[in-house]
């Protein structure tokens, strides 16, 4: 099996990122420019990740549901501000069967369109709502400058979207979907976000408002890690989807749409792992426990293995995802060093020394060994892979806060965003003019207007660029 060799953070941390990607096989770059594939141990985090965030979209009342690849060119063109905004990233279909097509195909960039055209057909009356429906399916959407997971041409994710009698039916929707965002990267993920509302200029073309969770990488860049959008009646009145209401009246349906993607993945590694490869959160890792046995004669071999299975049958009964690595063709040294880049979290050795003493060494990924009694292994084992899953989000959630500076001045900021990077708190005016020269002169958008539990008190007054009156609180950063 080929080594990858893992340039530093210090040194690189764009190849860093790579590098970890291709020491732990999770993904490699495809023939088509832009794609990628991904490998076994990089799908089996997305599995997890999909049953997870499954459970919590069913348990909220959503069903999942499936609609087509292909959506009809003229349906991205009902919605003005919808085809404005995808237009430039649009793949499509023009021939098929050998043919030129009446009407070209667009590959979906996302559903909204198709769903809403169905959608007329199927709601007719207030009883017909809420429609709660959710799609895990790919998407496409052209893109000039691509990383593995942050930024791919097609990616994997999942699509909610429903559909409501009142407005504020939907936007209580769009804001208990952040919630379940939330709650997602931080307990499952060890990735602690902000969550708040996007400016006018960020926001998803089409929306009313798109909320959405930010998190701050290791290099001080931040990272959009999901969205949820109040899509007001726009759709609706696109596609004409109506409803009778209660009263007997006619209205359009009000609607949400929402969705995280395999991005989360890059999110998960720019988190958390180090020089020596990817750091697994224990709840996402598809192997949650390593066994490497250490024997040099058979009659060694013969009682390390029996030990190695019996500790692997009470691991597994505890409900750990185990492995355990037997192969003859390797020192126990270099399975360390592979399980170590490929981010399992905790490692146990057994060798004939543990095994007369009746215990194995439990390593962490994230430093530390020590030994645990072979009578307690899956508790013990247990404890420890909570433990690391709670240190990973504390250590984040301190990183963050380190690298959040509150009340910044325009000086500040543009040094800010000029050398460390970070989370900028600041006043804002709220105007289009002040937002672009931000952008221009640092590289830094608005990534939030905060929500409350995220804003600094005392509030600031004057707008960081400008000095007029601060209409809101907003986060700059720079970004993936
Ligand atoms: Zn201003």
């Amino acid at each position: 099996m080929a080594e990858h060799a893992i340039t530093p953070r210090a040194k690189d941390f764009s190849e860093w990122y790579n590098d970890v990607i291709m020491r732990a096989q999770l993904a490699d770059y495809s023939p088509v420019r832009g794609c990628m594939v991904i490998r076994p141990r990089g799908y089996g985090i997305w599995e997890l990740m999909q049953q997870a965030l499954d459970g919590m979209f069913k348990e909220t009342g959503h069903q999942n549901a499936y609609f087509p690849l292909f959506i009809p060119q003229s349906f991205l063109a009902k919605e003005a501000d919808h085809v404005e905004g995808f237009a430039p990233q649009l793949a499509v279909v023009t021939h098929g069967g050998g043919k030129e097509l009446d009407e070209p195909l667009v590959v979906r960039p996302t559903s909204e369109t198709i769903i809403y055209s169905m959608l007329s057909k199927w709601i007719q009356s207030y009883r017909d709502l809420p429609v709660l429906l959710n799609q895990w399916c790919n998407i496409v959407r052209w893109e000039m400058r691509t990383r593995l997971f942050l930024r791919t041409t097609e990616f994997l994710w999942q699509e909610g979207h429903t559909a409501h009698a009142t407005s504020d039916e939907a936007e209580t929707e769009a804001r208990m979907i952040l919630g379940i965002y939330r709650r997602f990267a931080e307990e499952w993920m060890a990735m602690p976000v902000i969550t708040g509302v996007k400016t006018d200029s960020e926001k998803f073309a089409g929306a009313v408002r798109t909320y959405a969770i930010e998190a701050l990488m290791q290099d001080n860049k931040a990272l959009q890690a999901g969205t949820s959008h109040f899509l007001g009646q726009n759709f609706a009145k696109a596609f004409d989807t109506t409803f009778q209401t209660a009263a007997g009246g006619l209205d359009h349906v009000w609607s949400t749409s929402w969705g995280v993607s395999t991005r989360l993945i890059g999110g998960l590694i720019l988190t958390h792992s180090d020089d020596n490869g990817l750091i697994c959160p224990p709840r996402l890792a598809p192997i949650q426990v390593v066994i490497v046995p250490i024997w040099k004669t058979d009659t060694e071999r013969e009682a390390v293995l029996q030990t190695c299975n019996g500790v692997m049958d009470s691991l597994k009964a505890g409900g750990m995802r185990v492995h355990l690595d037997w192969r003859d063709s390797m020192k126990p040294g270099a399975k360390y060093y592979e399980w170590e880049g490929n981010g399992v979290p905790v490692r146990l050795e057994i060798g004939p020394r543990e095994v007369s003493q009746g215990q194995a060494m439990l390593a962490r990924r994230t430093g530390g060994k020590a030994p645990v009694r072979l009578s307690e292994v899956a508790p013990a084992t247990r404890a420890a892979l909570d433990a690391i899953q709670q240190d990973l989000l504390s250590q984040a959630r301190s990183r963050r806060e380190q690298n959040s500076v509150r009340n910044v001045t325009k000086d500040q900021l543009v040094q800010l965003m000029d050398g460390a990077g970070g989370f900028a708190y600041g006043g804002f005016c709220g105007s289009g003019t002040c937002e672009n020269e931000i952008k221009d002169q640092t590289k830094a958008t608005v990534r939030l207007l905060p929500d409350p539990e995220f804003r600094s008190n005392p509030a600031p007054t004057k707008c960081v660029w400008c000095g007029q009156p601060a209409t809101v609180e907003a986060v700059w950063a720079r970004a993936y």
